[in-house]
């Protein structure tokens, strides 16, 4: 429930000229990673942001206030680069959900150095975590992520589950070639562990520009594979969210299928993005952003805040068209704007 403003009305929703309300915040806290998953970052020489240009903690919990408390958002999803890189970060979700309207709070995250800190995210405020799994095999982890650290993924997956984190949703993404051949047992591996398995098309976004549409795994292939294995029955899509669900027949188990590339749900999308150095993106895709940095810096108060965040909204596409021959790709890759 959104309170009213002291100073005014109770905020109208952040919608834009088709009619989209936005409710979901995804925000970046940092774009640096301690893996360098192949359809993300290159090997090495990706430059990161100067610490300088990242917003701080306060910084953040002023931009989420005026997000929560003028715009009508209602989630906020942490993520990066490694958002569990950004130190203190149990101490910086519990002062965004003692704001006066506090968010839903969730993570997602490469699960490194989620077994520490799980049980503190929980007690903080977080409710729930997706956590980026490519494989359960360690040589092809290794392969895929360019780090030895399937273990430190796995011990973190089980203490989210621990702390009660959920539901604990696991996130693939297959290439084809790599790791297409392990749709099935990831999905297995949660229904045995009782998580939630997700499948993502890859996207044009990785720092390299290597995307290429035929290594991409679209949505019927990953369907088809999964039918290979179980019966699944079809649970719909959740208001706005980007996955198609099923369940698997005889369990409680969800699969869920994001097919961004071959079928966008640019028509529902309640997201805006906010980028570590405070650069608002009203799409993943989009070539333009607002410097809310810049706002916050120069001692702006909340109602301009406010008025830039729904210009930016304003000036929203109706979708982003990666399928077509007109696409362009954004300038910043998927690792900096938060994904
Ligand atoms: N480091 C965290 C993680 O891996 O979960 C958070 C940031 S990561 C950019 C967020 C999500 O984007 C992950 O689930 C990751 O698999 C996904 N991702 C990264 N590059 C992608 C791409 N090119 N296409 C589709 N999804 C991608
Ligand atoms: Fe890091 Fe996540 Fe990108 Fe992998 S997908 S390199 S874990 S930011």
């Amino acid at each position: 429930m959104s309170r009213p403003l002291p100073d005014g009305p109770a905020p109208s929703p952040l919608t834009d000229r088709f009619g989209r309300v936005h409710t979901d915040l995804r925000v970046s806290l940092t774009d640096r990673c301690n893996l360098r998953c192949t359809y993300c970052m290159p090997a090495e020489g990706l430059d990161w942001l100067p610490r300088p240009e990242l917003l701080t903690d306060d910084e953040v919990v002023r931009l989420v206030d005026v997000a929560t408390r003028r715009l009508g958002i209602t989630e906020v999803r942490l993520t990066g680069g490694e958002p569990l890189l950004r130190r203190g970060l149990p101490g910086l979700v519990a002062r965004l959900h003692a704001l006066p309207d506090p968010p839903e709070l969730s993570l997602t995250t490469n699960g490194i150095g989620l077994a520490r800190s799980a049980a503190a995210l929980r007690d903080a405020g977080l409710s729930r975590v997706n956590v980026s799994l490519d494989t359960l095999r360690p040589e092809r982890f290794t392969a895929i992520t360019r780090r030895d650290r399937l273990p430190d993924v796995l011990a973190g997956l089980r203490a989210a589950r621990t702390a009660g984190l959920a539901p604990v949703k696991i996130n693939t993404v297959p290439v084809r070639g790599v790791n297409d051949d392990e749709i099935g047992e990831l999905a297995a591996f949660a229904v045995e562990h009782g998580y939630r398995a997700r499948f993502i098309e890859s996207m044009p976004l990785d720092a390299q520009g290597a995307w290429d549409r035929d290594r991409m795994v679209t949505a019927e292939e990953i369907l088809g594979r999964l039918g290979e294995r179980f019966d699944l029955i079809p649970a719909g899509r959740r208001d706005n969210a980007p996955a198609e669900e099923w369940r698997i027949a005889g369990t409680d188990t969800v699969v869920g299928v994001i097919a961004s590339v071959t079928r966008p749900f640019c028509g529902g999308c309640d997201r805006v993005r906010l980028t570590a150095d405070g650069h608002l993106r009203n799409c993943l895709f989009a070539t333009e952003e607002s410097d809310l940095r810049a706002l916050l810096r120069g001692g702006a108060e909340d109602t301009e805040i406010e008025a830039a965040w729904r210009n930016c909204i304003a000036g929203k596409g109706p979708g982003h068209a990666i399928d077509s021959p007109e696409f362009r790709r954004p300038d910043r890759p998927m690792s900096a704007i938060g994904g």
